[in-house]
């Protein structure tokens, strides 16, 4: 069947404004597998990459904000290098719904307790962590977790853990620790849902948008 000819091509290529942005750092760590998760969702993921892909002269170009997994000393050193530390804090402390997951979680936590040398985070959550809680002790584990939100199915790798709640709000234990915490427009935690295809953590950030 020939395609349909009235339509207008600039018209076909306007992106659907009714379709979400969720933009997902994309310099280091767990991109894929959030970008994935988020495309089974029905949003448009959007990876950033440079501060133009998260900002424009208008504003945010994204609904909401994933910061993955990775290593949070080495997402804070090229966030930097790259010139996107500013926007992503710009962006965060103007409000726009953030999720951040594992390294994430660290990155948006006021305190570090023990950083890498000269490690920063962005903050916004009243939190203090310990990077690398679970590390020696549980390398990879999968668990479901009992959140505010509902049972969570997750992994949990080198996962930090909560060592104080300070101005957040608890939203999950496990193993006795503080995983999981939202603040305003943030939430974080300190697992990996987007590895085992749950989709309930992302749902919540979509619900902040
Ligand atoms: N502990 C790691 C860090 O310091 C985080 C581990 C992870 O994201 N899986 O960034």
């Amino acid at each position: 069947m020939p395609a349909p000819t009235g339509a207008h091509p600039a018209r076909r290529s306007r992106p659907d404004p009714s379709i979400r942005r969720v933009g997902v750092l994309a310099v280091q760590g767990g991109v894929r597998e959030h970008v994935d998760l988020l495309a089974s969702m029905q949003v448009l993921p959007v990876p950033i990459r440079r501060a133009a892909d998260l900002i424009g002269a208008d504003g945010p170009r994204v609904d909401a904000l994933v910061l993955p997994g990775g290593e949070s000393s080495v997402l804070d050193r090229l966030t930097r290098t790259l010139g996107l530390a500013d926007a992503l804090s710009e962006v965060i402390s103007g409000g726009l719904p953030t999720l951040g997951t594992c390294a994430g979680l660290i990155m948006l936590a006021d305190r570090i307790e023990n950083p890498a040398p000269g490690q920063r985070s962005i903050g916004g959550l009243g939190i203090t962590v310990d990077r690398n809680a679970f590390g020696a002790q549980v390398v990879s584990e999968e668990a479901t977790v009992e959140t505010v939100w509902g049972p969570v199915h997750a992994a949990f790798i080198r996962a930090p853990r909560v060592v104080q709640l300070g101005s957040a709000a608890l939203a999950a234990r496990h193993r006795g620790e503080v995983v999981a915490v939202t603040q305003g427009n943030l939430i974080g935690v300190a697992f990996h849902p987007e590895l085992t295809g749950d989709t309930t953590v992302h749902e919540q950030l979509l619900k902040l948008v």
